[in-house]
């Protein structure tokens, strides 16, 4: 049952500092939509921008994250975009981390939705993308889980991630990363710090999109 208080309270803090986007409850669920405006300042290049955006609020919030569209369109299918036109924010787990620097749809907004539209924008003015973890994507999903294991093969993060997705964790097996060594004695900490840090639905969806990046296939690339 989702907490209606803690929306209202949050939409309050947001609407302060962008006072064009409204709050509308519909079909079962909340939506934030209006223009997003934001004058932002990455690798020192000011990008000022605004865009037409729907933030679905699931009822589950803040358990899952809410998802954004861009509803001008503007943004083209290929750049971190899914088919259903929602936008492709990062690694669910990046995305819950920077979340948690700032727990509100207000730190929602400017951790997660900004650093995209500002690299959208950024493409579109200089033709390249930013450098860093603003470049994401598959590619970067999959660097962003080499970083966080310490470990450079794809097949290996893929082995990591998987037995996250299936939530698999048993202290006395093998670790998935191939060591040989009990996961306990391994990777077992920081499995398990991971797994309490959001559902494993979410390491699924890395999982899959890793899955086709690592295996050479185009589709459904996005960047
Ligand atoms: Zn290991």
């Amino acid at each position: 049952m989702v907490d209606l208080s803690i929306i209202d309270k949050q939409y309050w803090e947001l609407v302060q500092r962008y006072p064009a986007l409204h709050l509308e409850y519909r079909d079962g669920k909340n939506f934030v939509t209006g223009n997003l405006s934001f004058s932002a300042n990455y690798q020192f290049q000011q990008i000022d921008d605004d865009y037409l955006i729907e933030m679905v609020i699931p009822n589950n919030y803040p358990d899952s994250l809410p998802t954004i569209k861009d509803k001008a369109n503007r943004i083209v299918g290929g750049f971190h975009k899914y088919t259903d036109g929602t936008l492709c924010l990062g690694a669910s787990l990046a995305l819950r981390l920077n979340y948690s620097k700032q727990p509100s749809l207000l730190g929602f907004i400017e951790k997660c939705v900004i650093p995209y539209l500002y690299t959208y924008s950024y493409n579109c003015k200089y033709g390249s993308l930013p450098y860093g973890e603003l470049a994401h994507g598959w590619e970067g999903i999959l660097d962003y889980y080499k970083d966080l294991f310490k470990i450079d093969d794809n097949q290996i993060i893929l082995r990591l991630v998987k037995a996250l997705a299936q939530n698999q964790y048993m202290a006395h097996s093998r670790c998935p990363c191939g060591s040989r060594k009990k996961v306990r004695d391994c990777h077992g900490n920081l499995l398990k710090k991971l797994l309490s840090l959001q559902p494993k639905d979410e390491y699924l969806s890395d999982y899959q999109g890793m899955l086709i990046e690592a295996n050479g296939n185009n589709y459904p690339r996005k960047g």
